[in-house]
């Protein structure tokens, strides 16, 4: 179960290595690795066993332990699709975050932006009982990084762009303010997806993902990431076997398919999702279309800087109540009301009924949350049948 690690120089490009990024084989030739539905590996000898539970050999041990060749695949192929040296792959996106507060916010952390509601809830009510304590500055209040990282926090966690208003944030001057106060720096890639940003290549130490999005693409699979140098995430290895939230077997090997087509996925994600905020932006149901393409996105510029593609996601913002919102949203019919993204499936949610229902009127206000958003995750369907969805839907924006 020998592995040749990822060589960043190599030339060959995003779609080659997801589909031969990773060079394990199985013993009968498979074109991909097949599932091994197994919790344990025999060995021949004990030192055989031992070469390879002292980190001497990689090898198959315990599924568990992520030390299984479906697991191991997927890791490979994922490393070599983001450009990282090592990946850790986990049961969900949250496990991969846990997995990374647990192993680098002893001292402190620092939250950059808006997060993902589940996010905000695991660093504000869980982690404080641990002695894991956040810094919350808003893209506002980012003057205040410097500030913030004086008192010490070792570990600045961001996404960009951000859930639900898209916000961008300038990963290179992040990554160079925080890493002067010796703190690392970590993101939640899972709206861009490597496609369309890849933030080790701006300074960013760590990348996690909810690959439960864009990753998997069909809104089958549960599944998460952390990806960076062998040195930061090795030591999250025994974090994640401890904790017991390695990915399984299965969800790996359909995991492992999805990426095959990740690249193709996301630009059509990309193409479709420009168009219709280009349709939309100039509706006058719409109050606002907050989508990183359009040149009138406050962070249009930096977007086009750092990203390769603007992603499937725009959020809108219906010219009317909340209550006028909710007879948009009720009305829709290709795009599901749902919770999630990324999948081949297009999805509408209203972040105050779902990603953000868990916090006070108040802080949304903050966040620049309002009543009257609608995210909408742009799916694969034909972008004339969803542009006609949306236009009858906001027919509903009039009582
Ligand atoms: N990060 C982002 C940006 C998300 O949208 C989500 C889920 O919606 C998560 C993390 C958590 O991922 P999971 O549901 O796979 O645990």
């Amino acid at each position: 179960m020998e592995r040749k690690d990822h060589d960043m120089t190599e030339p060959q490009g995003q779609s080659t290595r997801s589909i031969h990024g990773s060079r394990l084989k199985d013993q009968h030739g498979a074109p991909h690795m097949p599932i091994y539905n197994t919790t344990t590996f025999k060995f021949d000898s004990t030192q055989d066993l031992l070469d390879v539970a002292e980190g001497r050999r990689r090898g198959a041990f315990y599924t568990r332990k992520g030390m299984n060749p479906t697991i191991f695949a997927l890791e490979d192929t994922m490393a070599a699709i983001e450009g990282a040296e090592t990946s850790l792959a986990f049961a969900s996106g949250m496990a991969a975050e846990s997995a990374l507060f647990a192993a680098y916010g002893r001292d402190g952390i620092i939250c950059v932006g808006d997060a993902y509601g589940g996010t905000l809830e695991l660093l504000t009510n869980q982690l404080p009982l641990l002695g894991i304590n956040t810094t919350f500055l808003l893209g506002t209040e980012l003057d205040q990084l410097e500030d913030a990282l004086k008192k010490g926090p070792k570990l600045v966690f961001l996404e960009t762009p951000t859930n639900p208003a898209l916000e961008i944030f300038d990963l290179a001057k992040i990554s160079e303010l925080a890493h002067r106060y010796g703190a690392l720096v970590a993101v939640d890639n899972t709206f861009a997806s490597p496609v369309n940003q890849r933030p080790l290549e701006f300074g960013v130490d760590i990348v996690s993902y909810s690959a439960t999005k864009y990753l998997g693409g069909h809104s089958d699979v549960t599944a998460g990431f952390l990806l960076g140098p062998a040195e930061l995430i090795n030591p999250v290895w025994d974090w994640r076997q401890n904790f017991g939230t390695s990915i399984a077997p299965e969800p790996a090997a359909l995991l492992s398919r999805s990426l095959r087509t990740l690249t193709h996925r996301v630009r059509a994600h990309n193409a479709s999702a420009h168009t219709i905020a280009e349709a939309l932006e100039v509706d006058e149901r719409l109050a606002r279309v907050r989508y990183p393409g359009l040149p009138s996105f406050p962070g249009h510029e930096l977007a086009a800087q750092q990203m390769d593609g603007f992603g499937g996601i725009l959020t809108i913002e219906v010219a009317g109540d909340g209550e006028a919102t909710r007879r948009v949203a009720d009305r829709l019919e290709l795009f599901a009301l749902a919770p999630s993204l990324g999948g081949t499936e297009s999805l509408a949610t209203q972040p105050v009924t779902t990603t953000h229902h868990g916090i006070s009127a108040e802080e949304r206000t903050r966040r620049g949350i309002t009543d009257s958003m609608i995210r909408l995750s742009v799916g694969l369907e034909d972008t004339d049948d969803l542009i006609a969805d949306l236009k009858e839907a906001l027919d509903a924006v009039e009582k």
